[in-house]
């Protein structure tokens, strides 16, 4: 047997081009490519490239003398797709190079589906991406059966298309139909499923069973072609046929469907429905082509590059620790008690248990403790109905919570976390009452939406062990959490609430304690600024509408009316109350005018006060809720606020100032060390309030305007409506800098 590396034909010889894929042939005459790229999983990136390059010529040099080639990673997985930090840097002026580059890898995966020889994909491990195109350019695909693994196109998440003929290959292989929901929507198939829709051939039991099935295949298929090369020019597909109107009427929907969510907003799963359509009429190389094409047109556009920014380098900076204090060993949460068993404490026992952690579930009256669990059990009995769940799963984690009235039943809690009614002294008298019954070093924390946490923390003797930790409602389906640092939070404490987050499967961000913390102030000024449009004239059903159009999941009347109209009321009425306790600044004095003239506070005062309309829950608020039938705007808006003129307000303008007045909040919290990193900003405002996803959150937003044109755009939006839109000191230092954030 010879071992070295591709491309260099003497054993030993130094790494050069071809270092990252290793090739041996054994006695048998079968190569192995093991895939070996440095760094910790394979990445298509240059190296690669070269790498592959190399493999492949060395294969058609010493094609007549080979039976046959595995395909294989030295990895843990096979290989995890495009190198992101390459493709990160990619701008439009380096689109012909890229897809130069783009074509060569396509152009040597043709080299090796034809090399003459069976080709086996030897998958020991997951095959994401460009890994997984790998696989669909051998004739054959053997998977090994593990837990771990999966195979798919996370493409669409990061704003691109598989590149490299996974479209294509994959609608060949599976039809137009099975093919869509796996590139449109990202899924990722473990082994068995992977097997059933066609990525797989084969599975192994373990890594021996993997090998010696894929040289099998090798000795048994010395003619071995892929379907796209059986018969050549062929279309292929197995459900599109060019010019048959019944093909067309499942991508009509298809293309609707993805419409209604995305609003177009998100290109990549559109331009994913359009190679996949287009290419299933043409031939199997110029379907490549066109593949290629809207590739390089997505990795080379401003959203890839938010959602690759935010969704992968600053989620895993996050995951990995980013914003927890250093120097404190990581722990791990055994016993949590949860005070209040109401809509927010069944979810957070509900996460906590399914983590394997134990929970006391503590309420004022048994009955209260068990309704929250059985609200828990109803949730976990829908995923056994759906299938995500076992039985036995669900009696596991239902095990775990025990619910009780007595404090004692604390006894051994290394987490506190506090979700009763929103009214400090409640929240002062239970807190102090669990601090002393759970373990003495347990942090305490506190799920309140507004009460600033550094007062809270006075109910504790040590007031180091305060926290805030903020979850999102509905808290099984929220991935957010918000955790506030008091102003005597430990280090320590935050490292193990942070650790915490992680535990049970959540996204942390740390924000400095400050009214309304980061993301309830910043969703205050969105649907704040709804109900200033509608103030000024404006047609609620364009506000609405524009919002959505804009990628924001829920107009801002909508998500009031869910909030609730009465609540908005009460916390401008504290907010009022607080200013007018505090000191008498200039600031507090133009800042208690500013709330009192306010002209949606107006509007909500009318609708709650006059019209008995305080919001959804109430039965009635800007929107009419018939009991049989959807939602609607409730008529009478549009006859008592509108105007003739719609307010004089331009769709663009409208547009602008719904996402504008979060991103200038978000800057003020940065300027104000409320938030001290901008991936904290960007993933707290999409995983917490729903900024839309395209941006990659509010401050790659200003960053992908421009940091000057966005300062620019700010100040006309402050001229024409109000100095909320004024851009803040930090913003205007960034923009003479010339400096994102
Ligand atoms: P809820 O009214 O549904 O539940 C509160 C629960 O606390 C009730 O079951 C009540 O019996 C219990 N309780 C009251 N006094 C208690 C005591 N002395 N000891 C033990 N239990 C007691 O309220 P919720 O919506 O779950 O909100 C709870 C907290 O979470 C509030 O601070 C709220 O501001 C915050 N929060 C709510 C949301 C949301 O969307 N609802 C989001 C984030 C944070």
């Amino acid at each position: 047997m010879t071992e070295n590396n591709a491309g260099n034909t003497e054993p030993g010889s130094a790494r050069q081009g071809g270092a990252g894929i290793r090739y041996s042939r054994d006695d048998e005459d079968i190569v192995t490519l093991t895939i070996d790229q440095d760094g910790p999983v394979n990445v298509m990136g240059a190296g690669f490239r070269a790498d592959f390059g190399a493999a492949v010529q060395r294969l058609e040099a010493e094609r007549d003398s080979i039976r046959g080639v595995i395909v294989t990673s030295a990895k843990k997985t096979f290989f995890a797709g495009a190198d992101l930090r390459e493709l990160v840097q990619i701008t439009k002026a380096d689109a012909a190079a890229f897809a130069r580059e783009v074509e060569l890898v396509k152009s040597l995966q043709r080299r090796l589906e034809r090399l003459g020889r069976p080709v086996v994909a030897a998958v020991n491990g997951s095959a994401l991406g460009g890994g997984l195109e790998i696989a669909l350019a051998c004739h054959h695909r053997v998977v090994l059966d593990r837990d771990d693994v999966r195979l798919g196109f996370p493409e669409v998440t990061l704003g691109l298309i598989p590149g490299a003929g996974g479209v294509v290959r994959t609608v060949r292989l599976m039809g137009v139909q099975a093919a869509l929901p796996l590139i449109a929507e990202g899924k990722q198939l473990r082994p068995a499923a992977a097997l059933k829709a066609g990525w797989a051939d084969e599975l192994a039991s373990d890594l021996d069973d993997l090998l010696a099935k894929a040289r099998a295949w090798v000795r048994a298929n010395p003619d071995a072609k892929q379907p796209w090369d059986a018969k050549p020019g062929a279309v292929g597909v197995k459900d599109l046929k060019p010019m048959d109107p019944n093909s067309y009427s499942l991508l009509a929907a298809a293309s609707g469907a993805l419409r209604k969510e995305t609003h177009g907003t998100m290109p990549a799963p559109e331009k994913a429905l359009a190679v996949i359509v287009e290419g299933a009429l043409l031939d199997f190389d110029t379907a490549l082509e066109v593949e290629g094409r809207y590739f390089t047109e997505l990795a080379t556009g401003q959203i890839a590059k938010n959602l690759i920014g935010t969704f992968f380098f600053q989620l895993n900076e996050i995951k990995t620790g980013g914003s927890r204090p250093s120097g404190h060993e990581k722990q791990r949460t055994a016993k949590v008690a949860v005070l209040g068993a109401g809509m927010m404490g069944a979810g957070i026992a509900q996460v906590t248990a399914v983590a394997g952690i134990e929970v006391v579930l503590k309420d004022v009256s048994a009955e209260a403790a068990d309704k929250g669990k059985a609200t828990v059990a109803k949730q976990l009995d829908a995923q056994v109905a759906r299938g995500r769940l076992t039985e036995e799963q669900r009696d596991a984690v239902l095990s775990r919570i025990t619910t009780t009235t007595d404090y004692a039943d604390l006894d051994g809690c290394d987490l506190v976390i506090e979700a009763v009614f929103e009214k400090r002294s409640v929240k002062n008298e239970v807190n102090a009452a669990a601090e002393a019954a759970a373990r003495p070093d347990a942090v305490i924390a506190s799920n309140t939406s507004t009460l600033p946490i550094t007062g809270l923390a006075e109910a504790v003797p040590d007031q180091g062990r305060f926290i805030g930790l903020h979850f999102f409602s509905p808290v099984p389906k929220m991935k957010l959490v918000e955790i506030i640092r008091g102003a005597k939070t430990s280090d320590a404490t935050l490292a193990r609430a942070y650790d915490y987050v992680l535990q049970i499967g959540k996204t942390p961000i740390v924000v400095n304690d400050s009214r309304g913390f980061y993301t309830s102030r910043t969703f205050g000024t969105y649907i704040s600024e709804g109900v200033r449009l509608l103030a000024e004239g404006v047609h609620p059903a364009l506000i609405e509408n524009v919002a959505k159009k804009a990628g924001l999941p829920v107009g801002p009347l909508a998500v009031h009316d869910e909030v609730s109209l009465s609540l908005s009321l009460k916390v401008r009425d504290q907010t009022l109350a607080d200013l007018a306790e505090a000191a008498q600044s200039a600031e507090a004095t133009a800042r208690i005018k500013e709330l009192e003239n306010d002209p949606a506070f107006r509007i909500i005062e009318e609708l709650v006060r006059d019209l008995d309309r305080p919001g959804k829950a109430g039965g009635a608020g800007f929107y009419d809720y018939p009991a049989d039938g959807p939602k609607r705007l409730w008529p009478g808006l549009a006859e008592r606020y509108g105007r003739p003129d719609g307010g004089g307000v331009s769709e663009q303008d409208l547009r602008d100032r719904l996402l504008f007045i979060q991103s200038l909040e978000t800057i003020r919290c940065l300027e104000e060390n409320v938030l001290t990193s901008i991936r904290d900003a960007n993933l707290g405002s999409i995983f917490g309030i729903g900024f839309p996803v395209w941006t990659g959150g509010t401050a790659q937003f200003v960053n992908a305007y421009g940091v000057e044109e966005f300062t620019a755009r700010a100040d006309y939006l402050a001229d024409l409506y109000g100095e909320r839109f004024r851009p803040p000191r930090l913003l205007r230092e960034k923009a003479a800098r010339h400096e994102a954030f």
